[in-house]
């Protein structure tokens, strides 16, 4: 039977750059994913992803945001890919808003570079926004976007060319403890490694049911609209926004290709517990939210939709990640529920899980996001869900 240092599980975004962590540190590495590298059936697809440092979710991910900055821009040096575009990004809604709040409350806690603007400002520095009177925005230049299949392309790449073995089309059907390591089963054979990663994304609710971790899936469609303008939507003119507005928070990417503008809702649609359950084909009417938004916020955004893809978040009840070891078996670490939010984190979520896969531990800040949290009393559901 072979044997290996690590075993992960799963190589999209965060198996792909555990992967490349662990190969980096000299492990040997065996990564197993059931689909082709790259595929569009899980959560990281769909051309590109936000990256922002401002954290509306909760200041104490601000450390972790700088780390995966630093961590970017490394693997670009390293493997002379261009993955990430700082072009800023326009928070808005009203002051007292879950999204301006919590803006706020990570720049202030951090000491962020970033701008207040009123309503009128926002008109004038950004034409094509209708925002009401009552909003507010924020700016913060560092933020930007991701190329994410391109991401996790160069994550397997230089995993690879380090050493990695990563086997595509070969699925985990089953995992046990073996002495202080794992033997893992999968559809082609078995395996031993010292260690075990498990990075299964949407499908992760198998694997951490028994951890007591309620995990569950949300169809999301990503949505390119054709401008009737296009210049006033180029990324030297236009910023990533997040907007928390009445019909559910929204965000979108400027115009870097001739697909047009990209947006797409946050949350806000059902959750169901099995991914091979999702309805993968997209649907006219699932443009209708963002088309409700665009008449009364972007109306120049508003044209032909050239371009839809389905994908999913894995949620936790307080969209916080889960990334811990397993508290009944130390040889193995866990990453899951990113809530739609972890792409940006990748790099970082990478070396965390390589530290616990090394030493069992890390010195990076990952207190809020233990898997054991949800037995705790008194919790209760976050629900930033719109109506
Ligand atoms: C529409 C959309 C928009 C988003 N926007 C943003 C954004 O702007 N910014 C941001 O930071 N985040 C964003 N996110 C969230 C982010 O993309 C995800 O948090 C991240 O991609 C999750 O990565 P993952 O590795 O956990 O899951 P995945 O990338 O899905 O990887 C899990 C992998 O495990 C494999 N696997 C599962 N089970 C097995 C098995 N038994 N055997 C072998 N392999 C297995 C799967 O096939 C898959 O490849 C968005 C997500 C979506 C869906």
């Amino acid at each position: 039977m072979a044997s290996f240092d690590v075993i992960v599980l799963g190589l999209g975004a965060m198996g792909s750059a555990t992967a490349y962590q662990l190969a980096r540190r000299g492990k040997r590495v065996l990564g197993l994913e059931q689909y082709a590298l790259g595929h569009d059936q899980g959560s990281s697809h769909g051309h590109t992803r936000v990256i922002r440092q401002a954290y509306y979710e909760h200041p104490d991910y601000v450390p972790l945001l700088r780390r995966a900055y630093d961590l970017w821009y490394d693997l670009e040096q390293h493997t002379g890919h261009h993955l990430l575009t700082e072009c800023g990004c326009l928070n808005i809604g009203v002051p007292n808003g879950e999204l301006i709040a919590g803006v706020r409350a990570s720049v202030r806690a951090h000491n962020l570079p970033a701008e207040l603007l009123l309503a009128s400002e926002i008109r004038r520095r950004f034409p094509p926004f209708r925002v009401d009177d009552d909003m507010v925005g924020i700016i913060e230049n560092r933020a930007g976007f991701l190329y994410v299949e391109e991401c996790v392309r160069t994550f397997c790449e230089a995993a690879a060319a380090l050493g990695a073995e990563l086997h595509p089309e070969e699925g985990v059907t089953h995992w046990e403890p073996e002495g202080h390591g794992v033997r893992v089963t999968t559809t082609r054979g078995t395996y031993h490694a010292d260690r075990l990663v498990i990075t299964a994304g949407p499908w992760a609710t198998r694997w951490l049911n028994e951890m007591g971790v309620p995990l569950t899936v949300m169809r999301q469609t990503l949505q390119w609209f054709r401008p009737q303008e296009a210049t006033p939507f180029r990324r030297d003119q236009f910023p990533v926004y997040l907007a928390e507005v009445p019909g559910g928070p929204v965000y979108g990417i400027p115009m870097i290709d001739p697909r047009g503008h990209k947006a797409a809702r946050h949350y806000g649609a059902p959750e169901l517990t099995d991914p091979d359950q999702v309805d993968r084909n997209p649907h006219e009417d699932d443009v209708e939210p963002i088309r409700a938004f665009f008449r009364r916020h972007l109306p120049g955004a508003n044209g032909e939709c050239t371009a839809q893809q389905v994908c999913l978040y894995t949620m936790t009840p307080d969209r916080h990640f889960v990334l811990d070891r397993h508290p009944h078996h130390p040889q193995v670490a866990v990453a899951a529920g990113f809530s739609g939010h972890g792409f940006k984190f990748a790099p970082v979520v990478g070396e965390i899980l390589a530290d616990l896969a090394e030493f069992g531990e890390t010195t990076q800040p990952i207190a809020m996001f233990r898997a054991n949290r949800f037995h705790a009393e008194g919790f209760t559901p976050k629900t930033w869900l719109p109506g």
